[in-house]
């Protein structure tokens, strides 16, 4: 099938999974009018969209929600009526998109959406829901879901989704249709940037290799300089671990790097929130006393708000220093390419092309097996901070190991 375009077009490299869900929004109007049978077995009420971070799922997610309430009766996600375009931009008054900066999505706030879900929708579709990063519900939360998702209402669909399908308790999984999206190619990120943006393909393709087929990061390279400037430094590391002081100083300056872009994001943010919730809470205005103060209650409001911050700010640092990290592995799957592949046909899958010498100088010196034991070792740090070691203690392990060889 050729891509149908429209609302469709924004979801990159994933023919299959746009067929899927352009069959299931087809058939959901089938749904709408009243047929049972084989027609509307291409849609139904709980999916769970799932692929690597980058790959697309929230962007699968708003194109299907798109779809589903498309004006167009032909070509649902036709991406130019109304309905589409509120869709996309997160504004439809029958679609509702979760997306979480905390750690976790709690009990609280999965109830409030599971009473909005049994809501009738306010146009004449779907109530959807979106839950763009399912995997962060905590276990109560997760079944207060489940009973919804169990007896679902007639005209609701959820949509969740999350990085694979064990991120979910399988009592989840079994009540939900599984759509896997696969990490775009290079080549598919670049023609689709530099067909839809006029980027230089050349460009837009190493800059998609870098990141290591990940469309969001992609963009930020091609756009953002902190993130490029970023992007560089990661791979210095391996080049560093000769001696110990070094190593050492090289597995600081990663944590260091990973807190100064997360406190750079919680910065903008925080100030913005705190500012929005003070006037909402009434502070400073009129001229009386008490007007510093803001309404009652107010400073335990605000206290929440510092909390959850605080919480935000630890998950960015994290995510910045897990893009580090497999940056790193990566860096030594070059080296294993070189080691592979000593006439240099595979120059071009190299994802460090910028950094093609150093990797060839230590796949000189160095044997497959260490190569494997190294890239273990990076792998091992992203297990220990996702588990809450110390950041810094364990990239200095890791550093130690990379050393050791
Ligand atoms: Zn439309």
């Amino acid at each position: 099938m050729t891509n149908p375009g429209g609302a469709w077009s924004a979801l990159i490299g994933q023919p299959d999974g746009v067929e899927r869900l352009h069959a299931a929004a087809v058939a959901s109007r089938a749904v709408l009018a009243g047929d049972r049978g084989a027609t509307v077995a291409a849609m139904t009420h709980a999916w769970l969209f799932t692929g690597p971070p980058g790959s697309g799922r929230s962007t699968a997610a708003r194109a299907f929600a798109a779809a589903l309430q498309c004006a167009d009766e032909y070509a649902p996600g036709c991406g130019q009526c109304q309905d589409c375009h509120t869709a996309l931009a997160g504004t439809h008054p029958d679609v509702t998109l979760v997306a979480t900066d905390q750690l976790t999505i709690g009990v609280d706030q999965t109830r409030g959406l599971v009473l909005g879900a049994a809501m009738s929708p306010s146009r004449r579709r779907w109530q959807v829901i979106v839950v763009e990063d399912a995997d962060r519900m905590t276990e109560g939360a997760a079944n207060v879901l489940l009973k919804a998702i169990e007896e679902p209402a007639p005209r609701t669909v959820w949509i969740l989704c999350a990085p694979s399908s064990q991120d979910m308790l399988p009592t989840i999984l079994s009540r939900c249709r599984h759509l896997a999206l696969r990490t775009p190619s290079p080549d598919a990120i670049a023609d689709a940037l530099s067909a839809a943006e006029g980027i230089d393909r050349t460009q837009a393709r190493a800059a998609a290799q870098a990141a290591q087929g990940h469309i969001g990061r992609t963009r930020a390279l091609l756009h953002d300089s902190a993130a490029a400037a970023g992007r560089a430094e990661a791979p210095k590391l391996p080049s560093e671990v000769a001696d110990i002081g070094r190593a050492l100083r090289a597995a600081q300056s990663l944590v260091d790097a990973a807190a100064a872009e997360a406190k750079a994001v919680s910065e903008t943010l925080d100030a913005k929130e705190t500012e929005e919730l003070k006037v909402a809470l009434g502070y400073g205005q009129g001229k009386g006393a008490g007007s510093a103060r803001g309404v009652a209650g107010s400073a335990g409001i605000l206290k929440d708000l510092e909390t959850r911050q605080k919480r935000r700010a630890t998950r960015t640092q994290r995510d910045a220093l897990d893009r580090a990290l497999i940056d790193i592995a990566a860096f030594y799957r070059d080296v294993l390419t070189h080691q592979f592949d000593p006439d240099g046909a595979a120059a071009l899958s190299l994802v460090h092309q910028d950094h093609a010498q150093q990797t060839h100088a230590i796949a000189a010196r160095s044997t497959p097996a260490t190569t494997l034991r190294r890239i273990e070792a990076v792998l091992d740090a992203r297990r220990a901070i996702a588990a809450n070691v110390a950041p810094l203690l364990a990239v200095e392990s890791m550093a130690l190991t990379l050393r050791a060889g």
